[in-house]
C-alpha cells in the first residue's frame, strides 16, 4: 500500500485522507519537510491558495514541495491544490507563489460570484461508465494549458458561455478544480492511487 500525504496547512484534508484511505492507500498529514521525504505522493487539499502559500513559506515546506514535484513525485491538487500546482495564475494575491509543475495558466475564483459553488455531472475521461459528481466551491477553471497537458474533463459550455477545463493531467501530476473528497466517490483519489503505485514501481 503506498503512503500518500496530504499537505496539512490548511483546508479540507481530513476528507482527503478518507478517500485515500477508501481508495486502499495510506494516508498521513504533511506540514513538515521530514514529513514529506517519507511519503510517496501528496494530495494538496481544496482550501484557500492564498493563505496555503504564505504557511508553505513560512513552514519552510515550498522549496521542498518543488524539489519533489522536478523529482518526479506524484501529486493530485484539488481546487486550491489545483492552483498550487499551476505554472501560472491569474487574479492571484500579487504576493502569492505557487508549487508550479503544471504548464497551465490557472485563474482563481473563476466562476464568478452567481457561481460561486454548484454542481455539476462531469464527463470524465478514463471514466466513460459514469459522470463524475463535480461539487465546485469558489472554483478556479483553467484557462490554458501546454502541450504536454492532457485534458481529462471540460465543463460543458451553458448559455452562450465557453466551455472550461476543469481537470487534467501532466505525468504524474494531476488536477481538479472541483472537489470528489466531497462526494463519497473515490474514482478520482482511486486513479492517484494507481499513479503513485506505478511511480513507486518505476524507482524499485
Ligand atoms: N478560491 C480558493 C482559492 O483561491 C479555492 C477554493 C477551494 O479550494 N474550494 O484558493
Amino acid at each position: 500500500m503506498p503512503t500518500i500525504g496530504v499537505l496539512a496547512l490548511q483546508g479540507d484534508v481530513r476528507e482527503h485522507q478518507i478517500a485515500l484511505a477508501e481508495a486502499d492507500a495510506l494516508a498521513r498529514p504533511v506540514r513538515r519537510a521530514e514529513e514529506l521525504a517519507e511519503v510517496d505522493g501528496l494530495v494538496i487539499p481544496g482550501g484557500e491558495s492564498t493563505t496555503m502559500s504564505n504557511l508553505a513559506l513560512a513552514f519552510d515546506l515550498m522549496e521542498p514541495l518543488r524539489a519533489r514535484v522536478a523529482a518526479g513525485m506524484p501529486v493530485y491538487g484539488s481546487c486550491a491544490g489545483m492552483i498550487m500546482l499551476a505554472d501560472k495564475i491569474l487574479d492571484g494575491r500579487d504576493d502569492q507563489q505557487t508549487v508550479g509543475g503544471i504548464d497551465m495558466v490557472v485563474r482563481r475564483n473563476a466562476f464568478g460570484r452567481q457561481n460561486e459553488s454548484f454542481e455539476s455531472e462531469i464527463a470524465f475521461k478514463g471514466f466513460e461508465d459514469e459522470p463524475v459528481h463535480g461539487v465546485f466551491i469558489r472554483a478556479p477553471w483553467v484557462e490554458s494549458v501546454g502541450a504536454s497537458v492532457e485534458v481529462l474533463a471540460e465543463l460543458p459550455a451553458a448559455d452562450g458561455a465557453e466551455s472550461r477545463i476543469v481537470a487534467v493531467r501532466q505525468g504524474n501530476l494531476l488536477a481538479t478544480s472541483f472537489h470528489p473528497e466531497l462526494t463519497g466517490d473515490h474514482r478520482v483519489h482511486a486513479l492517484f492511487v494507481r499513479m503513485v503505485e506505478e511511480a513507486v514501481r518505476a524507482r524499485a
